[in-house]
């Protein structure tokens, strides 16, 4: 294990952000309005240009939003914060040696890095192999291969969390679709949005049953080929879309970081590695060891500016002094896909044309943030 004081106290050259997710555009936004630390070298590997705000994609699969209207555009932000913009997939991390490799092969050396490239999708480990599964992590591939289906008539989505529940409107109400395919809801034992309030709950199941969308609160599971609900039979089925959460990717637990259970980098409150100080970690490959926190865009996104003051400080040469105190509660709006929306705050909920108005406002500003930045570019 290394140790942190050594590291500490040698003054860091070239910071690697890893993964361009909700953290780091907030790392990259804080240095292109403060400006960047300064005699530094850094970079951002990422494999694709934009970052895809999943927040807006059932929007645009209901016909809300055009296709790339929830993104940012990474190399321009980048290139406004003063970052060189690498476009590449890390497949390994040797943090000892202080270096990443791509998938292409190639190595870059860092002195700190900073991970933030999402969770990789359980559709495989928890249905098996099937040619009809699409996961919806990660999202870009999604969006791809969703893009082809132009009339579906019968879908599966599994997974009971907002991510399943607001794609499985999304999908009934398919814009591109002639006829509203036939949607059935696979929660799994949890139920439907299981750590939500009752209300909220309430809201969506009587939404649902509105819709005509059907819903089991079984596992879904394939058996001989069949997609199935329990003991009931999905078939015939022409997709099945898995909104079933995040796995960490492998290569985390391979790199030798501290991880927990389930392979996320293990992260103190300031978002350093336990093991290697050198090295932060935000977002869904991040696991808080001095709290549960669910893996969600929000943390992502509020644990960034909090990342961009650490960072700076490590570069620097001092300990972090910034911590991430997540709010007891947090605003979800989750899109019905005909208009409307459900919004959840603790033990509140609301629903109605609206709260989607709200959830687009809130939404569009987000993204218009990073598009201001880079436009002064
Ligand atoms: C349909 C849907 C709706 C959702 N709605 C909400 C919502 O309303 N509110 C909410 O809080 N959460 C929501 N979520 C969850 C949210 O999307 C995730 O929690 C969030 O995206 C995690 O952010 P992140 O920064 O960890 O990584 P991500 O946003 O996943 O970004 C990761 C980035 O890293 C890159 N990357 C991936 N692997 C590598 C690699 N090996 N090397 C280099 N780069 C890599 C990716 O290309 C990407 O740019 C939703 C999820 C879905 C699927």
């Amino acid at each position: 294990m290394a140790q942190g004081s050594a590291s500490e106290r040698r003054e860091a050259k070239t910071l690697l952000l890893v993964g361009g997710g909700h953290a780091h555009v907030a790392v990259l936004a804080d240095w292109a309005r403060r400006g960047a630390p300064p005699a530094t070298r850094m970079l951002l590997l990422t494999p694709h240009r934009h970052l895809r705000y999943s927040g807006m994609v059932p929007g645009w699969l209901a016909g809300q939003h055009d296709r790339d209207e929830g993104r940012v555009d990474l190399a321009a932000l980048a290139a406004r914060a003063g970052v060189e913009w690498v476009q590449g997939r890390c497949v390994a991390l040797d943090p000892e040696a202080r270096t990443v490799t791509t998938e292409s092969g190639a190595g870059i050396a860092f002195d700190l890095a900073s991970l933030d490239t999402g969770g990789v999708g359980r559709a495989a480990a928890m249905l098996g192999d099937d040619p009809r599964i699409l996961d919806i992590r990660p999202i870009e591939g999604f969006v791809e291969r969703i893009a082809r289906w132009r009339h579906p008539r019968r879908l599966v989505v599994a997974g009971g969390g907002a991510g399943g529940v607001e794609l499985a409107f999304a999908l009934r109400n398919l814009a591109v679709a002639e006829t509203r395919p036939e949607v059935a809801l696979v929660t799994g034992g949890g139920g439907l949005l299981p750590g939500f309030s009752e209300g909220v709950r309430n809201r969506a199941a009587t939404a649902l049953m509105r819709q005509g969308i059907t819903l089991h609160l079984d596992d879904a599971q394939i058996a001989r080929g069949a997609i199935r609900a329990g003991e009931t039979s999905l078939e015939p089925a022409e997709l099945i879309v898995a909104a079933l959460g995040s796995a960490a990717p492998d290569w985390v637990r391979a790199s030798g970081l501290a991880v927990n259970d389930a392979g996320f980098a293990l992260v103190d409150a300031h978002q350093r590695s336990l093991s290697h100080p050198h090295i932060f970690a935000a977002g869904d490959v991040a696991a808080r060891a001095d709290r549960a926190l669910a893996h969600s865009g929000v943390h992502a996104v509020f644990a960034g500016p909090v990342l961009a003051a650490n960072l700076r400080e490590g570069l620097a040469g001092k300990p972090p002094r910034r911590t991430y105190h997540p709010r007891w509660n947090n605003l979800y709006l989750m899109n019905t896909g005909d208009g409307r929306a459900i919004a959840s705050y603790g033990r509140l909920s609301a629903e109605g044309r609206w709260v989607l108005a709200l959830k687009h406002r809130i939404d569009k500003r987000w993204i218009a943030q990073y598009a201001r930045l880079t436009d002064q570019a």
